[in-house]
């Protein structure tokens, strides 16, 4: 059968579907034409020109050129538009659904839709909230926007752990009470460590995250943790905090990583603003610090103040920001698994907004545009796949209906990712009419009132 045939007979029953539910629109098939879409062959970025995407109950069920429209169907007309696949945020934060630090009550919300309005739309949450998994829930179920949630539970640190036996014990209660990874956090000792990650994966749970002093990324990488998140483990690893890592460092680094198959967030950006290597007057000038709720920013605003209130030592910022950049192509050219993630919203790092000063970052480490992208769709998809049986992160048929429509071709400039046209969110369009007028409510609720 021909896949417009095919197509036909999809469309025709969509239409008797949706005629039987009228009322019913995530019934409705909704198509985006006359789109180029971004597609993968192994690591390579192919355009495909002329497309129309069909869409049925929030899944791609389409992907093709020639597609005529059924008279029910809601066409959107790309315009010669670029279809990038929504970006997964893999050290992401999601704030807890309800009153959260005193925190203004729309503040969760208002964050989800951060990370939508740049189309970013799955987070895996690395670090857990009580009342987070409801969150999820809510987003699922359609009756919450804001981007598919992947949680880790509440973190295993030097606190929360006392004992071996305590910490497998808690492995099972975060199983049981629904989270999808364990997040671990620096402070637990090295059999502590072995612990979770043997009652891990006694149970098949990743766990994920910082490395902690005492196990190193040797022992995270043999006990099989899912990611590496920040890199920072990398360079204690081979003591080079306050010296410029040497190339033979660099090999072994990157030797250990392929063939252990651990993947890496580096989250460059705000690592740089941690280890005091970031440019504070850049910083402060960020325009979208105003889409954050006023404690938040002046909290970020007075980090830098003195020049002197990080709390990693910055004497050596530079040294450490250089030796980062060049693990990072290190990694990128040895071909280990990347992924991306911003730690939004922590320093500087307004969710959503926050993945451009990354990609600026991994750009001027040496990486591809295309292998930037590849780090925050299809390497994501590998994982969630691999992890969490979720279809996320590719423009192709049986994923997620999750994807920007950008103006330009973000091959050429990854200019052409701000301000997307639409962003798609698993089958809800949001356009980018509404995207400006949500934009400019949370401004407003977050304006600085007085004066
Ligand atoms: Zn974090």
């Amino acid at each position: 059968m021909s896949t417009l045939r095919f197509i036909f007979i999809l469309l025709a029953t969509a239409l008797l579907t949706s005629a039987a539910h009228a009322k019913h629109i995530s019934n409705a098939t909704t198509l985006v034409e006359n789109v180029n879409v971004i597609s993968w062959e192994g690591r390579q970025a192919n355009v495909l020109t002329e497309q129309t995407i069909a869409i049925r109950n929030g899944v791609i069920v389409t992907v093709a050129a020639d597609l005529t429209a059924p008279a029910s169907a809601r066409v959107i007309d790309g315009k010669g538009g670029y279809v990038l696949a929504g970006f997964t945020e893999m050290h992401g934060h999601v704030p807890a659904a309800v009153s959260f630090a005193g925190m203004p009550k729309r503040y969760a919300d208002d964050m989800l839709y951060l990370y939508l309005a740049n189309g970013v739309t799955t987070v895996r949450g690395m670090l857990g909230y009580t009342n987070q998994l409801q969150l999820k829930e809510d987003i699922a179920s359609g009756h919450r926007l804001g981007p598919t949630l992947v949680l880790a539970g509440p973190s295993f640190n030097g606190n929360t752990v006392e004992s071996p036996k305590q910490a497998a014990q808690r492995v099972l209660e975060h199983v049981n009470e629904g989270w999808d990874l364990l997040k671990i956090h620096p402070g637990l000792a090295l059999d502590e460590y072995r612990a979770v990650a043997a009652a891990a994966r006694e149970v098949g749970i990743d766990f994920a995250g910082h490395v902690p002093v005492d196990v190193g990324i040797d022992v995270a990488m043999t006990e099989g943790q899912r990611t590496i998140d920040h890199l920072d483990g990398y360079l204690r690893y081979v003591d080079a905090i306050d010296r410029a890592i040497t190339a033979e460092e660099l090999k072994q680094l990157v030797d250990m990583t392929v063939t252990s198959n651990m993947a890496v967030v580096p989250t460059q950006a705000l690592w740089a603003t941690l280890i005091g290597a970031g440019d504070a007057a850049a910083l402060a000038a960020y325009p979208e610090l105003d889409l954050v709720p006023q404690q938040v920013r002046e909290g970020w605003l007075n980090y830098y103040p003195s020049q002197g209130s990080s709390y990693f030592n910055t004497e050596h910022a530079a040294i450490q920001q250089d030796n980062r950049q060049r693990l990072l192509k290190a990694l990128y050219d040895g071909g280990a698994t990347i992924v991306f993630g911003t730690d939004a919203p922590q320093l500087f790092s307004v969710p959503g907004f926050s993945i451009h000063h990354e990609i600026r970052y991994m750009q001027d480490a040496g990486m591809p545009l295309e292998a930037i992208y590849y780090t925050a769709t299809a390497a994501a998809a590998d994982y969630f796949a691999a992890s969490h049986n979720l279809n996320i992160g590719l423009v192709k048929p049986g994923y997620q209906a999750d994807f920007m429509l950008l103006r330009d071709n973000p091959l050429a400039s990854a200019e052409a990712l701000r301000e997307p046209v639409g962003v798609m969110v698993r089958g809800q369009w949001l356009d980018r009419a509404s995207i400006n007028a949500k934009l400019r409510e949370i401004r407003a609720a977050y304006a600085v009132s007085g004066d």
